[in-house]
Protein backbone atom coordinates (compact mmCIF):
# COMPACT_ATOMS: atom_id res chain seq x y z
CA UNK A 1 0.00 0.00 0.00
CA UNK A 2 1.59 3.43 -1.16
CA UNK A 3 0.61 6.45 1.10
CA UNK A 4 -0.53 9.36 -0.60
CA UNK A 5 2.29 12.21 -0.87
CA UNK A 6 2.46 14.25 1.92
CA UNK A 7 1.93 17.39 -0.49
CA UNK A 8 -1.43 16.17 -1.31
CA UNK A 9 -2.39 15.09 2.31
CA UNK A 10 -1.09 18.31 3.78
CA UNK A 11 -3.61 20.08 1.67
CA UNK A 12 -6.03 18.06 2.22
CA UNK A 13 -5.67 18.56 6.08
CA UNK A 14 -5.30 22.53 5.21
CA UNK A 15 -9.04 22.25 3.82
CA UNK A 16 -10.07 20.16 6.01
CA UNK A 17 -9.15 22.80 8.90
CA UNK A 18 -10.32 25.53 6.77
CA UNK A 19 -13.86 24.36 6.45
CA UNK A 20 -14.10 23.41 10.30
CA UNK A 21 -13.21 26.74 10.91
CA UNK A 22 -15.66 28.53 8.75
CA UNK A 23 -18.49 25.48 9.93
CA UNK A 24 -17.78 26.94 13.84
CA UNK A 25 -17.96 30.71 12.24
CA UNK A 26 -14.29 31.24 13.12
CA UNK A 27 -11.78 32.81 11.19
CA UNK A 28 -9.11 31.43 9.17
CA UNK A 29 -6.48 32.77 10.94
CA UNK A 30 -8.06 31.52 14.29
CA UNK A 31 -6.15 27.91 13.89
CA UNK A 32 -3.48 26.18 12.97
CA UNK A 33 -1.70 22.81 11.93
CA UNK A 34 0.90 21.29 13.98
CA UNK A 35 2.33 18.37 11.46
CA UNK A 36 3.00 15.49 14.30
CA UNK A 37 6.20 13.69 12.46
CA UNK A 38 6.73 10.57 15.00
CA UNK A 39 8.19 7.40 13.63
CA UNK A 40 7.97 9.10 9.78
CA UNK A 41 11.43 10.02 8.52
CA UNK A 42 12.89 13.22 7.31
CA UNK A 43 12.24 12.89 4.12
CA UNK A 44 9.08 13.35 4.47
CA UNK A 45 9.29 16.31 7.29
CA UNK A 46 11.15 17.66 3.96
CA UNK A 47 8.45 17.17 1.93
CA UNK A 48 5.62 19.08 4.52
CA UNK A 49 8.46 21.80 4.59
CA UNK A 50 8.71 22.56 0.85
CA UNK A 51 4.55 22.58 1.32
CA UNK A 52 5.46 25.53 3.38
CA UNK A 53 4.80 23.87 6.58
CA UNK A 54 6.66 25.30 9.37
CA UNK A 55 5.79 23.77 12.99
CA UNK A 56 6.25 19.68 13.37
CA UNK A 57 5.34 17.98 16.91
CA UNK A 58 7.79 14.97 17.85
CA UNK A 59 7.00 12.36 20.25
CA UNK A 60 10.44 10.71 21.35
CA UNK A 61 13.70 12.62 22.11
CA UNK A 62 16.42 10.74 20.55
CA UNK A 63 13.98 9.94 17.22
CA UNK A 64 13.51 13.91 16.91
CA UNK A 65 17.32 15.06 17.84
CA UNK A 66 18.81 12.48 15.09
CA UNK A 67 15.92 14.37 12.59
CA UNK A 68 16.81 17.54 13.44
CA UNK A 69 20.38 17.13 12.84
CA UNK A 70 19.43 15.85 9.12
CA UNK A 71 17.43 18.36 8.65
CA UNK A 72 19.37 21.73 10.06
CA UNK A 73 19.85 23.00 6.85
CA UNK A 74 15.72 23.92 7.35
CA UNK A 75 16.86 26.81 9.95
CA UNK A 76 12.95 27.94 10.24
CA UNK A 77 11.52 24.83 11.21
CA UNK A 78 9.89 25.14 14.85
CA UNK A 79 10.00 22.08 16.87
CA UNK A 80 6.80 21.47 19.38
CA UNK A 81 8.08 18.03 21.65
CA UNK A 82 4.31 16.22 22.91
CA UNK A 83 5.49 13.42 24.20
CA UNK A 84 5.90 12.11 27.59
CA UNK A 85 9.00 13.52 29.18
CA UNK A 86 11.02 12.83 31.93
CA UNK A 87 13.55 14.61 34.17
CA UNK A 88 16.62 13.11 32.46
CA UNK A 89 15.65 14.18 29.10
CA UNK A 90 14.48 18.15 29.91
CA UNK A 91 18.07 19.51 29.07
CA UNK A 92 17.89 18.37 25.57
CA UNK A 93 14.04 19.46 25.26
CA UNK A 94 15.16 22.87 26.93
CA UNK A 95 18.00 22.84 24.39
CA UNK A 96 16.27 21.55 21.06
CA UNK A 97 12.68 22.28 20.95
CA UNK A 98 10.64 26.16 21.08
CA UNK A 99 7.25 24.04 22.24
CA UNK A 100 6.53 21.59 24.96
CA UNK A 101 3.05 20.79 24.82
CA UNK A 102 3.61 17.59 27.60
CA UNK A 103 4.35 19.53 31.15
CA UNK A 104 2.30 18.08 33.99
CA UNK A 105 4.57 18.44 36.92
CA UNK A 106 6.37 20.94 38.65
CA UNK A 107 9.23 19.01 38.90
CA UNK A 108 9.85 19.17 35.03
CA UNK A 109 8.52 22.51 34.46
CA UNK A 110 11.32 24.02 37.26
CA UNK A 111 14.18 22.16 35.31
CA UNK A 112 13.31 23.39 31.92
CA UNK A 113 13.00 26.72 32.83
CA UNK A 114 16.36 26.50 34.99
CA UNK A 115 18.30 24.48 31.42
CA UNK A 116 17.03 26.97 29.10
CA UNK A 117 19.94 28.44 27.04
CA UNK A 118 18.99 32.29 27.43
CA UNK A 119 20.13 32.65 23.99
CA UNK A 120 16.64 30.74 22.88
CA UNK A 121 14.41 33.16 24.64
CA UNK A 122 11.69 31.79 26.97
CA UNK A 123 10.25 28.16 26.12
CA UNK A 124 6.98 28.29 25.28
CA UNK A 125 4.81 25.53 27.46
CA UNK A 126 1.22 23.79 27.41
CA UNK A 127 -0.08 21.75 30.51
CA UNK A 128 -1.07 18.65 29.36
CA UNK A 129 -3.99 17.76 31.73
CA UNK A 130 -6.33 14.48 31.75
CA UNK A 131 -9.76 15.74 30.87
CA UNK A 132 -10.62 12.11 30.46
CA UNK A 133 -9.89 11.51 33.85
CA UNK A 134 -8.09 7.66 33.02
CA UNK A 135 -5.55 6.83 35.14
CA UNK A 136 -3.28 5.93 32.58
CA UNK A 137 -3.20 8.63 31.05
CA UNK A 138 -0.65 11.65 31.49
CA UNK A 139 -1.76 15.26 32.25
CA UNK A 140 -2.42 16.57 35.56
CA UNK A 141 -6.22 16.45 37.11
CA UNK A 142 -8.09 19.06 36.76
CA UNK A 143 -8.49 19.83 40.26
CA UNK A 144 -4.75 20.47 40.72
CA UNK A 145 -4.36 23.02 37.63
CA UNK A 146 -4.32 26.13 39.01
CA UNK A 147 -1.85 25.70 41.56
CA UNK A 148 0.40 23.89 38.79
CA UNK A 149 -0.04 27.10 36.50
CA UNK A 150 0.73 29.89 39.46
CA UNK A 151 4.08 28.24 40.07
CA UNK A 152 4.72 27.85 36.66
CA UNK A 153 3.87 31.39 35.36
CA UNK A 154 6.25 32.77 37.98
CA UNK A 155 9.33 30.49 36.47
CA UNK A 156 11.72 33.13 34.43
CA UNK A 157 12.70 30.87 30.96
CA UNK A 158 9.07 29.35 30.36
CA UNK A 159 5.79 31.77 29.11
CA UNK A 160 2.84 29.44 30.22
CA UNK A 161 1.04 29.62 26.37
CA UNK A 162 -2.22 27.03 27.21
CA UNK A 163 -3.30 23.94 27.85
CA UNK A 164 -3.23 20.80 25.86
CA UNK A 165 -5.22 17.48 26.12
CA UNK A 166 -5.63 14.10 24.15
CA UNK A 167 -8.83 12.58 25.16
CA UNK A 168 -9.60 9.10 25.56
CA UNK A 169 -11.15 8.38 21.93
CA UNK A 170 -14.51 8.76 20.52
CA UNK A 171 -16.81 8.10 17.66
CA UNK A 172 -19.72 10.54 17.80
CA UNK A 173 -19.24 14.44 17.40
CA UNK A 174 -21.38 15.05 21.06
CA UNK A 175 -18.68 12.99 22.99
CA UNK A 176 -15.67 14.03 21.16
CA UNK A 177 -16.57 17.52 21.70
CA UNK A 178 -17.59 17.14 26.11
CA UNK A 179 -13.90 16.39 27.14
CA UNK A 180 -12.35 19.42 24.84
CA UNK A 181 -15.00 21.95 26.03
CA UNK A 182 -14.11 20.83 29.21
CA UNK A 183 -10.56 21.91 28.69
CA UNK A 184 -11.38 25.27 26.44
CA UNK A 185 -13.10 25.84 30.06
CA UNK A 186 -10.00 25.34 32.25
CA UNK A 187 -8.25 27.79 29.44
CA UNK A 188 -10.60 30.13 30.10
CA UNK A 189 -10.65 29.74 33.93
CA UNK A 190 -6.98 30.28 34.02
CA UNK A 191 -7.04 33.34 31.76
CA UNK A 192 -8.73 35.26 34.39
CA UNK A 193 -6.76 33.78 37.31
CA UNK A 194 -3.36 34.72 35.46
CA UNK A 195 -4.25 37.80 33.44
CA UNK A 196 -0.51 38.30 32.64
CA UNK A 197 0.35 34.83 31.39
CA UNK A 198 0.40 34.79 27.50
CA UNK A 199 -2.51 32.38 26.98
CA UNK A 200 -3.18 32.14 23.20
CA UNK A 201 -2.99 28.28 22.55
CA UNK A 202 -5.81 25.47 22.87
CA UNK A 203 -3.59 22.51 21.54
CA UNK A 204 -6.13 20.08 20.89
CA UNK A 205 -7.50 18.10 17.50
CA UNK A 206 -5.77 15.22 16.02
CA UNK A 207 -6.63 13.59 13.14
CA UNK A 208 -9.76 12.06 14.19
CA UNK A 209 -11.33 14.73 16.31
CA UNK A 210 -10.26 17.89 14.53
CA UNK A 211 -13.93 18.98 13.67
CA UNK A 212 -15.22 18.93 17.28
CA UNK A 213 -11.71 20.64 18.78
CA UNK A 214 -12.29 23.64 16.26
CA UNK A 215 -15.84 23.95 17.30
CA UNK A 216 -14.56 23.84 20.86
CA UNK A 217 -12.27 26.60 20.14
CA UNK A 218 -8.85 24.96 19.22
CA UNK A 219 -5.96 27.36 18.12
CA UNK A 220 -3.35 24.03 17.52
CA UNK A 221 -4.32 21.23 15.94
CA UNK A 222 -1.94 18.24 16.43
CA UNK A 223 -2.06 16.11 13.27
CA UNK A 224 -0.41 12.88 12.03
CA UNK A 225 -2.23 10.35 9.91
CA UNK A 226 -3.52 12.77 8.41
CA UNK A 227 -0.51 14.47 7.31
CA UNK A 228 1.46 11.45 7.26
CA UNK A 229 0.01 8.27 6.71
CA UNK A 230 -1.02 5.53 9.18
CA UNK A 231 2.58 4.39 11.66
CA UNK A 232 3.59 1.35 12.04
CA UNK A 233 2.64 -0.37 15.47
CA UNK A 234 3.89 1.32 18.39
CA UNK A 235 7.36 0.84 19.08
C1 LIG B 1 0.61 10.96 17.75
C2 LIG B 1 0.06 12.18 18.37
C3 LIG B 1 -0.79 13.05 17.64
C4 LIG B 1 -1.26 12.79 16.22
O1 LIG B 1 -2.23 11.78 16.20
P1 LIG B 1 -2.98 11.40 14.85
O2 LIG B 1 -4.18 10.68 15.31
O3 LIG B 1 -2.05 10.55 14.05
O4 LIG B 1 -3.32 12.66 14.13
C5 LIG B 1 -1.23 14.19 18.29
N1 LIG B 1 -0.86 14.49 19.54
C6 LIG B 1 -0.06 13.69 20.26
C7 LIG B 1 0.32 14.09 21.64
C8 LIG B 1 0.42 12.51 19.70
O5 LIG B 1 1.21 11.73 20.44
Amino acid sequence: MSDAPVSDSLKRAQQRLIEALENAGRSSQDAHLLAVSKTKPATLIREAYACGQREFGENYLQEALDKQAELADLQDIVWHFIGPLQSNKTRAVAEHFSWVHSVDRIKIARRLSEQRPDALGPLNICLQVNVSAESSKAGIPPGELDALADEIATLPNLHLRGLMAIPAPATDLASQRQPLGHLRNLQEGLRQRLPDAPLDTLSMGMSDDLEAAILEGATLVRLGTAIFGARESHR
